[in-house]
């Protein structure tokens, strides 16, 4: 593992030719499934993931439904040829279910489900093509999505992963540097209040690290945010440019 992580930096480059705090590209496009209520496309970098959001709508089974606000349901998966990796069945699987509950809680916590009781919200997300980071793809196209559906929220999220790989603080992780680089941290952080909605880290940090890698990340979300209201923008300026992906 160190040995590849040696090679994730050449003369302060990245494998991919970015400096330590570059974001990959970033393309995104809302409004573009007929008939979902709202819906987001977006490729970061070699990822690409299409986001669909259903509600609210009557929550079924009607068991579930809560009296005092709407059920969000989140899920994420990945499709059978998104990866060329052999990593294991690509339909539901215990890192997709824990991916699908985290951003169910990053939105649980944004959506003002006191409005919307008996009701349930549906976040689909798929990831067609995979290159590391598709949770944070994810989270970023799904607030898009809701934003289109015109579901109320506290806030907007950008999310975003930000570690070490080769020594050095890095924002925006690559699968090879997310794969074999010495820690990788995905953060969901919402736009006015900065609040941290999901944080997931693997290898370790010093206390100085985080907080740097911390301030690095809100810039990058900041970049984010701008990206998601000009495409938000768009989709209302030029409806011609809807359902395309
Ligand atoms: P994230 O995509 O949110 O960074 P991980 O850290 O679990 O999630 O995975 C990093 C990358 O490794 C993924 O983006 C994907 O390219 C690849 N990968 C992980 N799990 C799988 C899987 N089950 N099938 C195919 N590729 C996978």
């Amino acid at each position: 593992m160190a040995g590849k992580s040696d090679k994730l930096m050449v003369d302060g480059k990245r494998v991919d030719g970015r400096d330590p705090s570059d974001l990959r590209n970033v393309r995104m496009q809302v409004g573009v499934l007929h008939d979902a209520d709202g819906s987001a496309f977006i490729e970061w970098g070699k990822n690409k993931v299409l986001c669909g959001v259903y509600g609210p709508r009557e929550c079924i089974p009607r068991h579930q439904a809560n009296p005092y606000k709407s059920l969000i349901k989140c899920r994420y998966t990945m499709s059978p040829f998104s990866s060329a990796e052999e990593h294991g069945r690509s339909g539901p699987n215990r890192r997709s279910t824990e991916i699908s509950k985290v951003i169910r809680e990053v939105f649980d916590n944004l959506i003002i489900t006191e409005s919307f009781p008996k009701t349930e919200i549906d976040i689909y997300m798929e990831v067609l093509q995979a290159d590391g980071g598709t949770r944070t793809s994810s989270i970023t196209a799904a607030s898009l999505a809701l934003a289109n559906a015109g579901i109320p929220m506290r806030d907007m999220v950008a999310a975003v992963a930000a570690g070490k790989a080769n020594n050095t603080l890095m924002i925006d992780l690559g699968k090879e540097e997310d794969n074999h680089g010495q820690s990788d941290m995905a953060l969901a952080i919402s736009h006015r209040k900065k609040e941290l909605l999901l944080v997931q880290m693997d290898g370790m940090l010093t206390r100085d690290e985080l907080e740097k890698l911390l301030i690095m990340a809100e810039q990058s979300a900041n970049k984010i945010h701008e990206m998601q209201a000009a495409s938000l923008k768009n989709v209302y300026e030029n409806p011609e440019e809807s359902f395309k992906l």
